[in-house]
């Protein structure tokens, strides 16, 4: 096993840090307080091909590995966790799932549109009664012809805003659980699709999150994807992968947050020294860039098995509980060792104390992450 980047991930690596610290954290004060993105990073980020890491080279993607997704996540997520989620949501979230269960026809529709950037996706699983519990969606598909009416309604949608189409998940069978929902590609042109008003975050504030109001949207019956009711397969496969891309994201926030710390504490002079002297602090400093590379190690290895063809689902919740944990330690960290100047919204951590929250309740909270571990562990079937 060797993490060493490749020159190609490296260059990828470097090329993303010097657009972030050029174009991106400039304007991050300004657009997490607005809570918005600017159509001008929306078209940078398009520039440079991000939007479509994962898509395959034949449909005009960058056709990278899990490993090298991972990275660029991480790196952009360094300065901008909502950047990086948006990034995440994209290929993780809505280039896969077609890439892997779409037909040649509905390849060939999206995938093009979706690595070039011309349109931006979204995933609408989560509805207000249905968060851990995913099988409790209400949204139902019903067919009439060669339409299904989706009617109902999500919740907490990341690109609900900017997206232009949603993969999104509804009852088909409404009586059969988990195995009656099925997957569906949503474009937000069609009647009856309506994005609500975008949620006032605490967190991620330049990432857009918002309802999702599907009143009846005819979906014709080409846009199913995959087999019918076997959606929750989809959903499954489809998160399973994509959590690492959260961890990535997390890893990229405690990264910045210690990297914060040490040039602050290197700084700051109290008692007449500076205070990275303290022992109070170093430890600190030690026990954060400890537990980070113990997560940053955990969730290359499931990016790497990923890539191997290995078994990775528990290995990737492992890795998403590891490096949220480290994201909010981190965080909290940086702001203790900043002392009062911490919570003010001119330094960095202030922001990264906030955003680091979500990472570990979205795509799985850290409570179901343990439960899909402890599940692996006894050798219990998921349903
Ligand atoms: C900023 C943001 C962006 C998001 N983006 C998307 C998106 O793009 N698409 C999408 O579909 N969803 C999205 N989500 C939704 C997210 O995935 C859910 O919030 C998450 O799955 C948790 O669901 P919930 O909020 O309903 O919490 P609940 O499921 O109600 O959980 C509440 C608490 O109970 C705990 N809990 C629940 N069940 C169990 C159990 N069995 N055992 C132990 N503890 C349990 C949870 O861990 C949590 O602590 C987003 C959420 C946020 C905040």
């Amino acid at each position: 096993m060797d993490f060493r980047l490749t020159k190609e991930q490296d260059k990828i690596k470097q090329t993303i840090k010097d657009f972030a610290d050029k174009e991106i954290a400039p304007l991050c004060t300004k657009y997490d307080e607005l809570q918005e993105i600017p159509a001008g990073m929306i078209a940078r980020c398009r520039e440079m091909g991000l939007f479509g890491l994962l898509a395959p080279k034949e449909y005009g993607g960058k056709g990278v590995d899990s490993l090298t997704l991972i990275v660029a996540i991480e790196e952009i997520s360094k300065v901008s966790a909502s950047v990086g989620v948006m990034l995440s949501v994209q290929n993780s979230l809505v280039i896969y799932p077609i890439m892997q269960f779409g037909t040649r026809k509905q390849k060939e529709k999206y995938l093009p549109k979706l690595a070039s950037g011309e349109i931006i996706g979204c995933l609408g699983l989560t509805e207000a009664d249905a968060g851990s519990d995913a099988a409790a969606i209400k949204t139902t598909a019903r067919r009439t012809g060669d339409l299904y009416l989706v009617k109902g309604g999500k919740m907490f949608i990341t690109n609900g805003h900017i997206s232009d189409l949603m993969i999104t998940f509804a009852k088909t069978k409404p009586d059969a659980g988990s195995k009656g929902i099925s997957c569906f590609i949503l474009e937000k042109s069609m009647d009856g699709f309506e994005s609500g008003k975008k949620l006032d975050k605490m967190g991620i504030r330049m990432s857009d999150t918002t309802p999702v109001i599907l009143n009846n949207v005819p979906v014709p019956r080409d846009n199913l994807l995959g087999d019918l009711n076997n959606g929750f397969t989809i959903t499954m496969d489809t998160l399973n992968r994509s959590r690492l891309g959260i961890a990535a994201q997390a890893l990229g926030i405690a990264q910045a947050a210690l990297d914060e710390s040490l040039t602050y504490s290197k700084k700051r002079v109290q008692f007449g020294k500076t205070i990275s002297e303290f022992q109070a602090i170093q430890w600190m400093l030690a026990e954060v860039a400890t537990n980070l590379r113990a997560a940053r190690l955990s969730v290359y290895d499931a990016a790497w098995r990923i890539d191997n063809d290995l078994p990775f689902i528990m290995e990737a919740s492992m890795a998403k509980l590891l490096a949220s944990k480290i994201a909010v330690e981190a965080a909290d960290r940086a702001v203790q060792i900043h002392g009062g100047y911490g919570l003010l919204k001119s330094f960095k951590v202030e922001r990264l104390y906030r955003d680091a929250k979500v990472t570990e309740i979205y795509e799985g909270t850290s409570e179901i992450q343990k439960l899909l571990i402890a599940r692996h562990l006894i050798g219990k079937k998921l349903s």
